[in-house]
């Protein structure tokens, strides 16, 4: 019940956009997403930003692996500015959910 209740307001506030993704640095893959976790994982060693992985913003609770490499396509870049992510270019998932979204400054713009 607390879970459903979570699911729904995490959605309703990613529709109104109150919630920013923030940025963490880590050196590995995250184990475990929290409902709505609104965390943008930066994975790699400091300045050799490797992967970027967050939790879908639809809700479907799909981890999404973007690679930040340039050798590796597609690739993405990251740009944090006061602690806020923007991804470019937007992130289109092909199966799935099909969510279709830009993060701007931690924000989630549905395309
Ligand atoms: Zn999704």
């Amino acid at each position: 019940m607390k879970k459903a209740f979570l699911y729904i307001w995490g959605k309703l506030m990613v529709l109104f956009r109150k919630i920013d993704y923030k940025p963490i640095h880590v050196t590995r893959f995250p184990t475990d997403f929290e409902i709505f976790d609104k965390t943008i994982y930066i994975i790699g060693h400091p300045g050799f930003p490797k992967w970027a992985v967050m939790q879908c913003p639809c809700g479907c609770k799909v981890p999404l692996t973007l690679s930040l490499m340039k050798h590796k396509k597609p690739n993405w870049e990251c740009n944090i500015k006061n602690q806020k992510a923007t991804l470019s270019p937007s992130v289109w998932k092909t199966d799935g959910c099909k969510s279709h979204f830009f993060l701007r400054n931690g924000k989630v713009i549905w395309a």
